[in-house]
């Protein structure tokens, strides 16, 4: 199978999304974009196994690929906005729960004959979407025309002041009106003690959800590897040009086309910064490839990381290998890091 492939021990990935399941109270699977590398058809498949009762997509577009397969309910993460015509056509939708981030937009939803499904978004400090806490006691007066699943809390990725950000918005949007609590990039301990803090006086906690996509889908790199396929093979001399750019090789080697390019989100690292420039002066004093320009690549050979020739192409790159080593053979399976939330293979192999 010539292409870029990720393999999926799906024992060792299952018993990984049970133990997440285990340890996550109110678990609500994260679906979308490229499903963190699986396809958002698989990731629902999977929840309807765990048997989580709710999943999350991020746009009202995804809904579609994941309604067949998940009997549940489906959250639409990103804010329901009017002129979305997909989106306001499911917000009548009896399995969908509409977020809304914006007061004129829960006053127009409000006055809907058939009542949506909404969660009311807090703005936080990531400054994305939401209503402002100052603003939510003017949220209360249109709870009542739509059906109040709860308030939606998205916090930075950042620990430090999480916790009390999280409490602060909490407790104003509860003093608002009561609801569960969705939260996303909180850790389960922390939204546990959340809720046990914010309960009500019989002692019982504040009901929550926790949205999880990257810990739940990737949280485990034993349950994957990626690869990509040897194409072709060159013998080169130091001094020949090659590719599109036609670059003058930096030394006696080998030119590997491999199967990965930008159509599969391989793209270059970052270009040496000005701040790396005595780096670059040591690079260029031991005579590294470096020192030639070129970038390391993410795909390994021997067991190292090579270096591209030149910056990928749309589904294959260069690669350089040096004169002293052994070359791959053509039809080789190369190891090669992908960040599987910007990536798209070929085949997903399971085993
Ligand atoms: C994408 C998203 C998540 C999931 O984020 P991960 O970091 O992948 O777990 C959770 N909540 C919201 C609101 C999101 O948009």
């Amino acid at each position: 199978m010539t292409g870029v492939s990720l393999r999926l021990d799906q024992t060792r990935w299952r018993e990984h999304l049970q133990t997440v399941l285990g340890a996550t109270p109110g678990l609500v699977p994260v679906a979308k974009g490229n499903g963190y590398g699986y396809g958002l058809r698989r990731l629902a498949e999977e929840s309807a196994a765990l048997g989580v009762d709710t999943i999350a997509v991020g746009t009202a577009d995804e809904v579609a690929a994941v309604r067949d397969v998940f009997p549940g309910d489906i959250v639409v993460l990103t804010p329901w906005r009017p002129d979305n015509v997909l989106a306001t056509e499911l917000a009548s939708d009896p399995r969908i729960i509409t977020t809304v981030s914006r007061l004129e937009d829960l006053a127009a939803l409000a006055t809907d004959a058939n009542p949506p499904r909404v969660l009311v978004e807090v703005l936080t400090s990531m400054r994305r979407h939401g209503i402002p806490a100052e603003d939510l006691a003017q949220v209360v007066s249109l709870l009542g025309k739509v059906q109040f699943e709860g308030w939606t809390i998205h916090l930075p990725l950042l620990a430090a002041g999480r916790y009390v950000e999280a409490e602060r918005l909490a407790r104003t949007a509860l003093q608002a009106s009561a609801g569960p609590l969705w939260l996303s990039h909180l850790p389960p301990e922390e939204a546990m003690a959340l809720a046990r803090q914010l309960g009500g006086a019989n002692g019982d906690p504040v009901p929550f959800r926790l949205r999880v996509g990257t810990r739940l889908w990737l949280g485990d790199e034993r349950t994957r590897s990626t690869t990509a396929t040897v194409l072709d093979v060159h013998r080169i001399k130091r001094g020949e040009r090659a590719g599109y750019r036609q670059r003058v090789v930096p030394a006696d080697g080998w030119i590997i086309v491999v199967a990965g390019g930008t159509s599969h989100g391989i793209g270059l690292e970052a270009p040496t910064s000005a701040s790396n420039v005595r780096q670059r002066v040591i690079a260029f004093a031991t005579g590294s490839l470096e020192a030639a320009g070129l970038a390391l690549s993410p795909y390994t050979v021997n067991g190292s990381k090579r270096w591209f020739l030149e910056p990928p192409h749309m589904q294959s790159s260069l690669l350089f290998l040096p004169r002293k080593e052994t070359p791959p053979l053509v039809g080789d399976e190369l190891p090669v890091e992908l960040r599987l939330t910007t990536a798209t293979v070929d085949h997903i192999v399971t085993e």
